[in-house]
């Protein structure tokens, strides 16, 4: 397998009435050999835009993308060694399963027995053995999926890129879809470029997540820092459910911070360096926060709602300071009414 690296990368579209839109803003990363990157943002920021042009699709307006060591920017699609799979299959409904899964071996003028052979392999790889001469048509939402991912899979590309594949498949199919395409990535060593506006995917699948908005990155790190250490309020929302309280530092200590919230003074634990000069806002994730009986130092607050979430309960809190939500293993807290 082999890296991807983006180096500014712009893309500039030209409206109906001739104005600029910026899809793409100096976008710069690389993915590592054999690693699961996904582009995670809001719809319109730039995710497809900037997929089609790694894929080959779209040419960007400035920068440059290298796959491996070569410099990909204006080469066709058909001579990057990339495959891709769409939210639709795409897949010829005319054909048998087998024979959308050889395509693309045909045109590369394999010979019959080791094609035969070799789409065998991927459909089993895909959990699809024995698949090869029934219509598409004949299939469920996920299996016409995983027929896309063995069509792909099947000529070896070197680069993986999804758009949204799992899109149009029900809850429980798109659950079990994305604990397949993780494994199957990670059996067969694929670099893989994957595109969700949807968190948890992003953090059941990637390796690193890179969270965009308006064309431009936000942030790149592992499920656990964009989660856990977002540099911004954009991230850390994006991310979960987050409530916000703009916070004075009054005393920094070693490994406590004395905040107040609209004058009220907390003692909270020191989670990164803080600095004296600067403006701070306080960050609440609902698995942060308890609920207690009142008493000093607390936040106080009113229980609005109890959701019973079977592992877990969501009560939503009215306090001084303004809602948040506390989330708590069931049968944990007795519900306190304060
Ligand atoms: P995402 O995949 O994150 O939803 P896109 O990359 O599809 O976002 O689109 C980013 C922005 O670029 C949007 O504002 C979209 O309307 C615009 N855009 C995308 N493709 C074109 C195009 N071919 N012509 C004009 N504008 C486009
Ligand atoms: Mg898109």
């Amino acid at each position: 397998s082999v890296s991807v690296t983006l180096k500014n990368i712009s893309k500039v579209f030209k409206g109906f009435e001739g104005q600029d839109i910026r899809a793409v803003d100096d976008v710069s990363f690389s993915v590592k050999p054999g690693e699961f990157v996904t582009l995670l943002g809001p719809s319109g920021c730039g995710k497809t835009t900037t997929l089609r042009m790694i894929a080959g699709f779209e040419t960007p307006t400035k920068g440059k993308i290298m796959i491996g060591e070569g410099d990909v920017t204006f080469t066709p699609p058909w001579k990057r060694d990339i495959a891709m799979v769409f939210q639709s299959y795409g897949l010829f409904p005319h054909m048998s399963v087998g024979n959308n899964v050889a395509y693309g071996l045909k045109m590369r003028k394999m010979d019959r027995e080791k094609i035969k052979k070799q789409v065998s392999e991927i459909l089993e790889l895909v959990g699809l053995k024995g698949f090869e001469h029934r219509p598409p048509s004949s299939l469920s939402g996920g299996q016409q999926q995983r027929v896309a991912l063995a069509r792909a899979l099947v000529v070896e590309p070197s680069v993986l890129l999804f758009d949204e594949p799992l899109s149009n498949l029900d809850v429980l199919l798109r659950e079990q879809m994305r604990v397949e395409i993780r494994r199957i990535q990670k059996q067969v060593g694929i670099t893989a470029l994957y595109v969700t506006h949807d968190r948890t995917e992003a953090m059941t699948l990637s390796d690193r997540i890179i969270v965009m908005n308006s064309g431009k990155i936000m942030q790149i790190g592992t499920p656990n820092e964009v989660y856990e250490k977002p540099e911004s309020k954009f991230v850390a929302s994006f991310m979960g459910k987050i409530a916000f309280f703009p916070v004075e530092i009054k005393a920094i200590m070693e490994d406590r911070v004395k905040v107040a919230i609209k004058g009220k003074e907390l003692v909270l634990n020191k989670e990164i360096e803080i600095s004296e000069n600067l403006k701070y806002v306080l960050g609440c994730r609902p698995e942060g926060l308890y609920l207690e009986a009142p008493g000093k130092g607390h936040i106080e607050g009113k229980v609005l709602t109890n959701v019973y979430l079977g592992n877990y309960v969501e009560s939503y809190v009215k306090t001084e300071f303004g809602e948040v939500m506390v989330k708590t293993e069931a049968g944990v807290s007795d519900g306190f009414e304060e």
